[in-house]
């Protein structure tokens, strides 16, 4: 006797994600806030590409709280553009995460890991600060989005991991769109972009491209890894790893 294959329910992330799938970035962060309030977070690398959600989440709420990863390894003009971005949007919540003293003394007391271990070095200075700060919340935004091409074509809107609620508002959205956002709302440019870096992480790990190349091409240029970790997927079943904004 043949049984029916039983189908599980879908989870609350894969709800949302249906009703999200198609909606207005806005809307997604509207709803993201609706949810979680203060227990939602935003994690930004005042990137290239970093003002659009940065200004859109503005819009929703000021007081989002916005998770920037300040590996002491960062460009001159990212910590300014942090600075003068912060206050151009009127964000009044920014949250400097730094890695952990002791992690530093004991895995790179001479930061020179990057030269021959990416991933721990990227594991010291990224993924423990933000797991530590997101600690505090619920949920949290990135910036990701599916034009970045390889596992993020992949991306849902609304993804679960082991600990959080994950969403992606500009998972939807082309490079069309987002310059034409920044030329309609006169977003500044991060520096480092008109110097030809069309994604901009730590110094070591990012050189300038020609136009026309990949966005992340200039990444830990030379290496496989493509990815610093932070967005890892840990739920079960779920794709283990859809790319990092950062
Ligand atoms: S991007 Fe490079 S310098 Fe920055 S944390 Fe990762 S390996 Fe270290």
């Amino acid at each position: 006797m043949a049984f029916a294959e039983v189908q599980s329910p879908p989870s609350f992330a894969q709800q949302l994600n249906d009703e999200l799938r198609n909606a207005h970035p806005t809307e997604i962060i509207r709803r993201a806030y609706e949810l979680y309030g203060p227990k939602l977070a935003l994690v930004s690398s005042f990137g290239a590409e970093s003002a659009v959600l940065l200004h859109l989440a503005a819009q929703v709420s000021k007081d989002i709280p916005v998770m920037f990863l300040d590996t002491g390894m960062l460009f001159g003009q990212t910590l300014d553009y942090r600075k003068s971005l912060s206050a151009e949007l009127g964000l009044s919540d920014v949250r400097d995460l730094r890695p952990r003293f002791a992690d530093l003394a004991t895995n790179d007391p001479d930061a020179v890991l990057w030269k021959t271990d990416t991933d721990a070095c990227c594991e010291i200075r990224k993924v423990v600060p933000l797991d530590l700060a997101l600690d505090d919340f619920d949920a949290w935004m990135t910036g990701r989005k599916r034009f970045h091409g390889g596992d993020r074509l992949r991306l849902p809107v609304v993804e679960e991991t082991e600990r959080h609620l994950k969403f992606n508002p500009l998972a939807n959205w082309s490079k069309e769109e987002l310059d034409a956002y920044v030329i309609e709302h006169n977003l500044p440019a991060h520096p480092l972009v008109a110097a030809g870096f069309p994604s901009i992480g730590c110094w070591p790990c990012t050189k300038a491209v020609d136009a026309g190349a990949d966005v992340r091409a200039g990444r830990w240029q030379g290496q496989d890894k493509t990815e610093c970790g932070i967005h890892t997927a840990r739920a079960p079943g779920v794709v283990s790893d859809v790319g990092g904004g950062i």
